[in-house]
């Protein structure tokens, strides 16, 4: 802690201890207020304003200091001053008691607070960033609700120090008047209690709940004015139309099937959507094209004195269209049709909340779920026309083996198609802006990333701002600016991979007016629910994550929530969301990592286990990579963890499991891991976690009663 933060609860306490030590409480009582009042009366004629001042002065510091007293004060200033004045000065000082009492549980517990529990706390910051001030008013207003907590507590939030200024002030006012009005009969009051009557602390419960009631009404007229210009058919042919059959479309429309809804799914492309025709599937079955010939690279690691592969791209190519139509009856119309999906090849676009028009037909529908996916994302770069660049669409038509590829882009879906050209065999230099690859990892798990690469003979450029494409004499060159200099990197192809935008145009949001985020996803809230309620949009398509896991995930809630959203709506969980970049070494990531953590100023403790010491890794020739687990400081709450290694995507499923269900290291330590394999790292961190955490005192008593038993 801080030594201002330390000098100020010092002060703080002192000021407590002393209003305790000299007995200051006896002066705030009803008996011993009426006793004196002859006197303040007469202090108050001699002098107004110092007695007004004084007044507000000790007001403002029984306030701040949380001291029992505020109500006694009030009734004087009725006494002393009148209804009007008394009313001004207290609803003034109560104000700014409250405001610094705020103020210094903010500066003093706020961040460790927040530190300690912040993910816990995630859906109340959301939830005072949204609607802070009505709650508060409400409190403000229901005296069930003690001020000095109320201050305390909402200091340790994140709403703003003027929203709770004035919110306290408009808020306390009312039950400033009733005690200041009862103050001017002073002499009537027996007890404090006898104030506020239950039909008054009944009208201001009413009162307070007032604000959050009329929000809810204004929201529930405002969902049915965005209907207003739409006829709503008297009845519907389908419980809900899916447009777009990727992973997102494909498990909205079977949970729909699977509930004996009536399900049309809309397709206009291919079934399966980007996952299985240029995503996971094509991307995964090329990368393990890659590894077989990486391996016979490193034949002698394995004792083999030579290898070598005879191969042609074009074959390989073709082995993962093989791949893919393997899979494709998995997501199939054939497939879906027997779940019981009507299953429509065509363009979808909304007509109306109701409406999806598709090959010239109009379906009716009470919901409609958006899972349109997304595209990549090219950016507008001079030149780009000229160079015709590939993305993750197209650079699965390849048949030829690009000599010198240029990869664009160092996230996720750059790093893993890098990485499997240059083990094919292609010149790949790899161009990133940021100053690492995979930005979103920890920086030593970039480096891991970026010496594997570099080892492999990938170009990785770095802090290389992609300028302008020419084409000269033939020759296709990108121009990068680096470090205030020209870089220029003659290529045959180039494949774009700088991240993926959603579709969200050309099928009838714009008519509607569904508005999109800055990420340009479709706007969406907690339900999955769009601008207008029974429309839902999950997937790509309505962001944040961009996985087939994520999409399939939104997909439960928002066939549900369109189903059975008018008897129960559920909120879209995002507490627990894995992911893994298929690179070698393979990259996988659930929750927090340190880089975030620092960022959300989240307290946490790091221990790590380095995959080069764990005997499978070392009888597989990969022993590389690491595990690094965050936890909460003394406790073994798992807050995120990071695989980098050999089926780091499948060793992370332990520890998904244990942060889906708040199972710690303890308990992952605590079981049986069989030997030898790689799941043991997810053990091996557990155990370096009980070491240090192992209580040292005790365990010199243990060591103690060793060497009396010995004799
Ligand atoms: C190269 C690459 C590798 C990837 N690797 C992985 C990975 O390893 N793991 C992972 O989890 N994710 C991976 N992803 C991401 C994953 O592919 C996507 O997150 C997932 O496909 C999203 O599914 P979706 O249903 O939201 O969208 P999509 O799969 O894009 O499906 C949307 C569908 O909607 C259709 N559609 C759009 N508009 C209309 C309309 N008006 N009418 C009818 N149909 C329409 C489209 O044709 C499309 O078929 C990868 C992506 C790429 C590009």
């Amino acid at each position: 802690m801080s030594k201002g933060k330390l000098i100020l609860i010092g002060v703080i306490a002192a000021l407590v201890a002393g209003f305790v030590f000299f007995d200051l409480g006896q002066y705030f009582s009803l008996d011993y207020l009426k006793s004196q009042q002859a006197a303040i009366d007469a202090t108050f004629l001699a002098h107004p304003l110092l007695t007004a001042g004084g007044f507000f002065l000790i007001y403002v510091a029984v306030t701040g200091l949380s001291l029992p007293g505020a109500a006694i004060m009030t009734l004087a200033a009725g006494a002393i001053f009148g209804l009007l004045w008394g009313t001004v000065i207290v609803s003034f000082a109560s104000t700014l008691g409250a405001t610094l009492a705020f103020l210094v549980s903010r500066f003093v517990l706020r961040d460790m607070v927040q530190a300690k529990f912040g993910d816990k706390l995630k859906a109340i910051n959301a939830g005072i960033e949204k609607d802070g001030a009505f709650y508060l008013f409400t409190l403000r207003l229901v005296p069930a609700f003690p001020f000095f907590v109320i201050n305390l507590a909402m200091g340790l939030t994140p709403i703003r120090t003027g929203t709770f200024y004035w919110v306290s002030q408009v808020g306390m006012l009312a039950g400033t008047i009733v005690y200041v009005n009862a103050g001017t009969q002073i002499a009537r009051i027996e007890t404090l209690a006898g104030i506020l009557s239950p039909t008054l602390i009944a009208s201001f419960t009413l009162l307070g709940i007032f604000p959050l009631l009329a929000k809810k009404i204004v929201s529930m007229v405002k969902a049915r004015q965005v209907y207003a210009r739409f006829k709503r058919p008297r009845r519907f042919d389908r419980n809900v139309v899916v447009i777009g059959a990727g992973s997102a479309g494909l498990v909205s429309a079977y949970i729909a099937a699977a509930v004996k809804a009536k399900v049309t799914l809309i397709e206009k492309h291919r079934m399966g959507g980007d996952c299985l025709n240029t995503g996971c599937v094509p991307s995964k079955a090329l990368i393990r094209s890659a590894k077989f010939l990486s391996h016979v690279k490193r034949a002698p690691e394995f004792g083999i004195r030579s290898a070598s592969a005879d191969f042609d791209f074009a074959e390989v190519m073709e082995r993962v269209q093989k791949v893919i139509r393997e899979i494709e009856p998995h997501d199939s119309v054939e497939r879906y049709t027997g779940l019981g999906v009507e299953c429509i090849e065509g363009e979808a676009k909304i007509v109306s909340p109701w409406e999806v028009r598709v090959n010239g037909q109009v379906l009716s529908t009470r919901a409609i779920v958006i899972a349109a996916g997304a595209r990549p994302f090219v950016p507008p770069i001079p030149g780009i026309d000229q160079v015709a660049p590939l993305t993750s669409d197209s650079v699965w038509g390849l048949r030829k083996l690009p000599a010198r590829l240029v990869v664009l882009g160092g996230g996720p879906i750059g790093c893993e198609l890098a990485q499997a050209f240059a083990r094919l065999g292609a010149r790949v230099t790899q161009v990133e802006m940021l100053p690492r690859l995979m930005i979103r990892e920890d920086p030593e798990i970039s480096a891991m990333v970026l010496s594997k690469f570099r080892a492999e003979g990938v170009d990785v450029l770095l802090e290389h701002k992609a300028k302008q494409f020419l084409v000269e004499n033939g020759e296709k060159i990108l121009v990068c600016e680096h470090a205030g200099k020209e870089v220029r990197v003659p290529f045959d192809e180039v494949l774009v991979a700088v991240g993926r935008v959603a579709n969200t145009t050309g099928y009838g949001l714009e008519e509607l007016g569904i508005p999109v985020t800055k990420a340009r996803t479709v706007e969406t809230n907690e339900f999955l629910q769009t601008l207008y309620p029974n429309i839902y949009a999950c997937g790509d398509v309505a962001g944040p994550y961009q996985f087939t896991h994520t999409a399939a995930h939104q997909a439960w809630y928002a066939a549900v929530n369109a189903l059975f959203g008018s008897v129960k709506k559920y909120r879209a969980d995002y507490s627990v969301i894995p992911w893994a970049t298929f690179t070698e070494p393979e990259v996988a990531r659930v929750g927090l990592n340190e880089t975030e953590a620092r960022e959300k100023n989240i307290a946490f403790e790091v221990t790590t286990y380095g995959i080069d010491d764990l005997d499978r890794a070392i009888a597989d020739s990969e022993a590389h990579g690491l595990v690094k687990v965050l936890t909460v400081p003394g406790k073994d709450r798992i807050l995120g963890v990071t695989i980098a290694g050999e089926h780091a995507g499948d060793l992370i499923a332990e520890y998904v499991m244990a942060m889906r269900h708040g199972i710690g290291l303890n308990k992952v330590l605590g079981t049986i891991h069989i030997y030898p394999t790689l799941a043991e790292a997810n053990k091996y961190v557990a155990g370096n976690w009980k070491r240090a955490h192992a209580p040292q005192g005790l365990l010199k008593w243990v060591e103690r009663y060793h060497a009396w038993m010995r004799g």
